[in-house]
């Protein structure tokens, strides 16, 4: 098992895949599962899924194609100016945290 580590990513952030299938591929994080560490990417390890026909609204079976989540380190935050980078923090004098690229110190 597998302790959970705290998620430095977060929903909407811009990554870039960096391992599997789907490596050098950019989306945007749209779910983040921080006690499996996983994130879901639009369009980053896209399953076909076999859906059953629905007696209730009568929409017929077949196949949906669907995000499925990735693990977190096989992402990296996208800087706007060094590409694939990592997460640094940056305390303000008034006690306030922020995201910044590792390399340029930029925000993310
Ligand atoms: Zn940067």
């Amino acid at each position: 098992m597998e302790a959970p580590i705290k998620m430095k990513l977060k929903k909407g952030d811009q990554v870039v895949v960096i391992a599997g299938k789907d490596k050098g591929k950019t989306g945007a994080i749209l779910k983040v599962s921080p006690t499996t560490n996983r994130v879901t990417v639009a369009g980053i390890n896209i399953i076909k899924k076999a859906t059953k026909p629905d007696q209730q609204t009568g929409a017929g079976g077949g196949l949906i194609e669907k995000e499925a989540p990735i693990h977190a380190s096989n992402v990296a935050i996208v800087c706007s100016k060094d590409g694939a980078t990592r997460i640094g923090y940056r305390i303000d004098d008034d006690g306030s945290k922020h995201r910044v690229c590792v390399h340029c110190g930029g925000s993310l």
